[in-house]
């Protein structure tokens, strides 16, 4: 009916309209997350499959903030990356995982290494890696210790300076990790032609490996694929021992997940990483 009509048009525009308004709710907020510090990170361990030891650990951005409550990063970081915030919020979290780095390696594990997500619109601060230079120097880690996590969608922009930021970063001994390996459209001609130490296979492709012998056999193949290239391959998403056990099996050296942990804030990450020092 007419009447039946009118509803369900109305029904969609104000869920647009409401999903508009969320939005802009989030940039007003996310403006002064930085001065009223209600940014956060927390830290998932990387493992060694082997021995099961914490090698490092990921840089993951929390925002709690009073109006909204929690809002995950997959819902902020696409409008921070909008709206340029990125830049400011992405240095913070550089700043905060280098300084735990540093003091993580020095009272826990000299070999500690922290990974930082750096999405597309932080390549295009001209003065990226001034910034990294001086908070390496200020906090005492060095250059090995850190490693910037990013996708294909830094790659795909075009941009030379995206070139040159990469191999400089690179030069300086900083680590490039390509981050959910295998979601993209042409990961494997950016594997070769970048600087690239280490590859993260998808969360999407390890849920499967328990599923069917096709899932299995396809990880196996981007592990393989990715030794020839001389990369170190961490396996994201672990939930089951199971998924862990078949992982070993296809000779996957490291791994992330909430078998291990959920990532966690930095006070509870020390505690947990001089535990497994002390094993
Ligand atoms: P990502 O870089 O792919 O990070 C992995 C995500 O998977 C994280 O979600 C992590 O909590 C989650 N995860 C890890 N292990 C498991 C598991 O075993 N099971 C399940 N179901 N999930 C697991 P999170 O923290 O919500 O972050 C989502 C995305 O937001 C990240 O995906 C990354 O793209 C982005 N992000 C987070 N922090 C930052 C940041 O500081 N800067 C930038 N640019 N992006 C960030
Ligand atoms: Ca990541
Ligand atoms: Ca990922
Ligand atoms: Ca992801």
């Amino acid at each position: 009916s007419k009447e039946q009509g009118r509803n369900t048009y109305n029904f969609y525009t104000n869920k647009m309209n409401e999903d508009v308004a969320r939005r802009l709710l989030i940039e007003e907020q996310l403006r002064n997350a930085l001065t009223k510090n209600d940014l956060y990170v927390c830290y998932q361990p990387v493992v060694d499959l082997k021995s099961r030891e914490i090698i490092g650990a990921e840089a993951l951005l929390r925002w709690n903030n009073e109006v909204m409550g929690n809002v995950p990063p997959d819902e902020f970081i696409p409008i921070a990356e909008q709206t340029g915030l990125i830049v400011a919020i992405g240095r913070y979290v550089l700043e905060q995982a280098v300084i735990c780095a540093s003091g993580w390696r020095s009272k826990y594990a000299a070999d500690f290494k922290v990974a930082v997500n750096i999405s597309p619109r932080q390549f295009r601060d001209a003065e990226l890696l001034e910034y990294l230079e001086s908070l390496l120097i200020q906090h005492n880690l060095p250059a090995s210790g850190l490693e910037l996590e990013i996708t294909e969608g830094v790659l795909m922009t075009g941009h030379a300076t995206v070139d040159k930021a990469l191999s400089d970063l690179h030069t300086m001994g900083i680590n490039i990790s390509m981050d959910d390996f295998g979601t993209g459209y042409s990961s494997l001609s950016y594997l070769r032609s970048y600087p690239f130490d280490t590859l993260k296979v998808d969360k999407s492709f390890i849920d499967d490996i328990s599923v069917d012998q096709a899932g299995l056999q396809l990880v196996g193949a981007a592990i393989a694929m990715g030794q020839v290239l001389g990369l170190k391959i961490i396996a994201e998403g672990i939930e089951t021992e199971e998924q862990y056990q078949l992982l070993v099996t296809q000779q996957c050296d490291y791994g992330q997940g909430y078998l291990f942990s959920k990532p966690v804030p930095a006070d509870e990450f020390g505690k947990m990483l001089e535990a497994d020092r002390l094993r």
